[in-house]
């Protein structure tokens, strides 16, 4: 049955108009759906998403907007047997396609937790410490990120038709963004029945999302400084995009991620009997015939020291000899076809120039024995292994990108020479070194790191932990400098941020506190009657804040501490040592007996909403305190975050001072309490 695929535009689901093109199964060539964007009003779209879709999503706070996306990643997980049954005609085998649809869910879910742990329950982000600019602290400086009043705007790549639409989306979304999303028409198929799941869960506001299957028309015509396109492709069409006169003009944020001829080194310790060579060889195998190398980060270029060659071709020819090329839906396949016929010819096309550069090691170029599945019909390529024995000469190696299952070896001369060929690619999404030898790991680093987005390092120590070379992570950022396309995706909330703009706000840091929902140092402390450990966390304001009595700290307290927690390091028990130590006029009681003095000047005994000690943060000791001095406490709200119905975290600046109200230390306490 063939599928007639609708754009979903303004919150309705919408037939094209004409225009429709055909899309083929890549197993059968079979058309198995037909989608056009012909009739859509692009404008229109953009201005229901600026106008309905952004300021609903903008009036949730990144908690409700992470919860919202946990719903969705839900939603997918529930219905994922739809993807897959869809998924086999793009040609992907059951593991490819686990990589593609729970990868993908599993990408939202973690930019759900990470959101409700790392951003505030709020709108806005503050981004770094407050800046004290006038003398008397009534002028300073803090930087904000808010949301983008615009659209983004997605185009993705054939390859991953749902992981590659959830990864931009997660973040998005939780920068209260809407998004309208283009996926690549040959597996589009895959990310409209994705994305009309996200629709039929329910969870999303008016706006948040709409879809265009084919051409883009004139969207990016009507763009403005306030959206952000995200791309995902060949370097041709992003440099295509990124020369659009409305880019340019409206300095529109423009994320790339293309192509990237990525780099697999085995260290210089290597030998043909150590864990790191085998698995070098295994990880190699895998990057070329995964998804048949249709991976944005698949290893295109593999060096071995030059001693190693041969060993390392023979070994990877005994591998991929094992690769069974066919339909993924048959038992026993390992590797299925290209995503397209037109695919195929490219890739074919690029391994014949490559050919001439270089030896073809394993496979060939235009015929291979497929398993269940119709040759010729299909878009069907064997791994193809070439080698190069001078990879200084040799050009196209590092230069052209074949998207299949193709690879090419080569020798390096040493460390410097591996380091010099893995940044020949001119930036890369990812790259695997493997190595035992620590030092020749940071070595290698250090020459290669400013070249790639993301290095795996990899020995028989994490290897099977390892997620291997070609895995982006949501916690950890997507993307590379140069040919890779210079954008950068996910990262937890790195991510995020590339849908929000950086303000810095100057003025008094009562308004400034205000404007964040945090107490800023500066800012007014208002005391009362009722002791903040009497309050519950919803009857806490932010700001409120106890000034303890004060406290004497005897020579018999410290030598009591001392003896007691095993605690006699010089500087509180050696009058003599300690005045000869630059910091300590004499003997000075410890740091930690002044925390333990302060909660016993702040706390209120008896049960009551505060219901855990959670721990301390950014501690700092400034004056040391002498026997005979006296302190005391001051204890602030500076922020409020609800973990759950029953709880919620309070964040308290502390600051205990002495007799010259001067700071002796500073933190900031944790403490869970009842909503
Ligand atoms: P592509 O041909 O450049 O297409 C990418 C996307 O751009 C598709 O959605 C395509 O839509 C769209 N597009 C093409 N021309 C356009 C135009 N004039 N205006 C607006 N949109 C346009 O790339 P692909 O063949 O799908 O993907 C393979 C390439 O992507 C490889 O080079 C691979 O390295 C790269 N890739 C990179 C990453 C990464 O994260 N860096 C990930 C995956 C893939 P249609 O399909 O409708 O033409």
């Amino acid at each position: 049955m063939t599928l007639a695929l609708l754009n979903y535009a303004a919150d309705a689901w919408v037939a094209p108009t004409g225009g429709t093109e055909q899309v083929r199964s890549a197993v059968s060539g079979e058309v198995v759906a037909t989608l056009s964007s012909q009739g859509l009003d692009f404008k229109a779209m953009l201005d229901h998403a600026r106008k309905v879709g952004g300021p609903a999503l903008r009036a949730m706070t990144f908690h409700a907007r992470a919860r919202m996306i946990k719903a969705l990643a839900q939603a997918l997980m529930e219905r994922k047997e739809e993807l897959y049954a869809l998924s086999w005609a793009t040609g992907a085998t059951r593991m490819d396609s686990w990589i593609d649809i729970e990868g993908g869910a599993g990408t939202l879910f973690t930019t759900s937790s990470k959101g409700r742990r790392e951003l505030p329950d709020d709108t806005i982000v503050i981004d770094g410490a407050l800046e004290p600019i006038g003398k008397r602290g009534t002028f300073a400086g803090q930087h904000v990120y808010t949301s983008l009043h615009g659209a983004a705007v997605h185009i993705n790549a054939y390859n991953f038709p749902v992981w590659g639409m959830l990864e931009k989306l997660g973040p998005t979304l939780l920068g209260g963004v809407p998004a309208i999303v283009k996926p690549a028409s040959s597996t589009g198929y895959v990310a409209e029945a994705a994305f009309r799941i996200m629709i039929e869960s329910g969870v999303l506001p008016d706006g948040a999302l709409q879809l265009v299957m084919g051409s883009a028309g004139d969207l990016l015509d009507h763009l403005t400084c306030q959206d952000v396109v995200s791309f995902t492709g060949s370097a041709a069409t992003a440099m295509k995009l990124q020369a659009h006169p409305v880019i340019a003009r409206e300095s529109v944020r423009f994320v790339a991620e293309r192509d990237s001829l990525n780099a697999s080194v085995l260290g210089p310790d290597a030998t043909p009997d150590s864990p790191e060579f085998d698995l070098f060889i295994k990880e190699v195998a895998r990057e070329m015939t995964v998804k048949a190398g249709q991976k944005c980060t698949a290893i295109r270029r593999a060096f071995v020291p030059a001693a190693l060659l041969d060993a390392a071709e023979a070994a990877l020819q005994a591998r991929l000899a094992k690769v069974v090329v066919g339909d993924p839906q048959v038992e026993g396949v390992t590797m299925g076809p290209l995503a397209s016929l037109s695919q195929l010819e490219d890739v074919r096309s690029r391994a014949r120039a490559m050919a001439k550069e270089s030896k073809l090691s394993f496979g060939d170029i235009d015929k291979v024995t497929v398993t269940g599945g119709a040759e010729g019909q299909g878009a069907f390529i064997s791994p193809l292994l070439f080698r190069s024995d001078d990879p200084w000469s040799a050009q196209l190696v590092h230069d052209v990108e074949a998207f299949g299952p193709v690879s090419t070896l080569m020798p390096y001369k040493d460390l410097d020479d591996a380091i010099a060929l893995a940044n020949r690619g001119m930036g890369s999404l990812a790259l695997s070194f493997f190595t035992y030898d620590p030092q020749v790991a940071r070595d290698f680093v250090l020459g290669a790191a400013a070249f790639h987005g993301r290095i795996v390092l990899i020995d028989r120590d994490s290897a099977k932990e390892s997620t291997g070379h070609g895995s982006p992570l949501p916690m950890l950022i997507h993307g590379g400098p140069g040919r890779a396309g210079g954008g950068e995706e996910m990262g937890g909330v790195r991510g995020v941020k590339h849908y929000m703009q950086r303000s810095a706000l100057q003025g008094n840091p009562r308004v400034l506190s205000a404007i964040t929902g945090q107490w800023l140092t500066g800012a007014p402390q208002p005391t009362g009657d009722v002791h903040p450990f009497r309050q519950r966390f919803g009857e806490l304001a932010i700001g409120y804040t106890l000034n303890t009595a004060s406290r004497i700290v005897t020579l018999e307290d410290i030598e009591h501490f001392a003896n007691f927690t095993g605690d006699t390091f010089y500087a509180h028990m050696d009058e003599e040592a300690a005045a000869a130590n630059p910091f300590f006029p004499g003997r000075v009681a410890h740091g930690y007996l002044l925390l333990s003095f302060a909660a016993g000047l702040f706390v209120d005994p008896a049960p009551g909403p505060v219901l855990a000690n959670y721990g301390l943060e950014g501690l700092r000791f400034v004056k040391p305190v002498s026997p005979g001095e006296s302190i005391k406490v001051s204890l602030t709200v500076k922020s409020k975050t609800q973990r759950n119905d029953e709880y919620g975290e309070v964040r308290w600046a502390v600051s205990i001072t002495d007799s010259a109200d001067e700071l002796c230390a500073t933190y900031d306490l944790l403490t869970m309490n009842a909503i």
